[in-house]
């Protein structure tokens, strides 16, 4: 029998919380939706913008900025 148990890497699962706000993927601040002046849904994600000009910059390229996004979380919850 083997003592050596497997440790559970909780942290890879962990959820970020719930609550109704999202990263704007192109300057990078935080953005509730009340509080958003434009958003975009862009495949089946809704992001959120502070402004036009940063929904205009997500449009010229979402993948660009959708791809930056997730990496971002990615890294945070993986630092956490
Ligand atoms: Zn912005």
């Amino acid at each position: 029998m083997s003592t050596a148990g497997s440790i559970s890497k909780a942290w890879c699962s962990t959820k970020r919380s719930d609550r109704d706000a999202s990263t704007n993927p192109v300057c990078g601040m935080t953005i509730e939706s009340e509080q958003a002046a434009a958003r975009e849904v862009w495949k089946g994600q809704t992001y959120y913008f502070c402004s036009r000009s940063c929904q205009e910059k997500f449009r010229a390229a979402p993948d660009r900025y959708a791809k930056k996004a997730e990496d971002r979380a990615t890294r945070n919850s993986q630092t956490r």
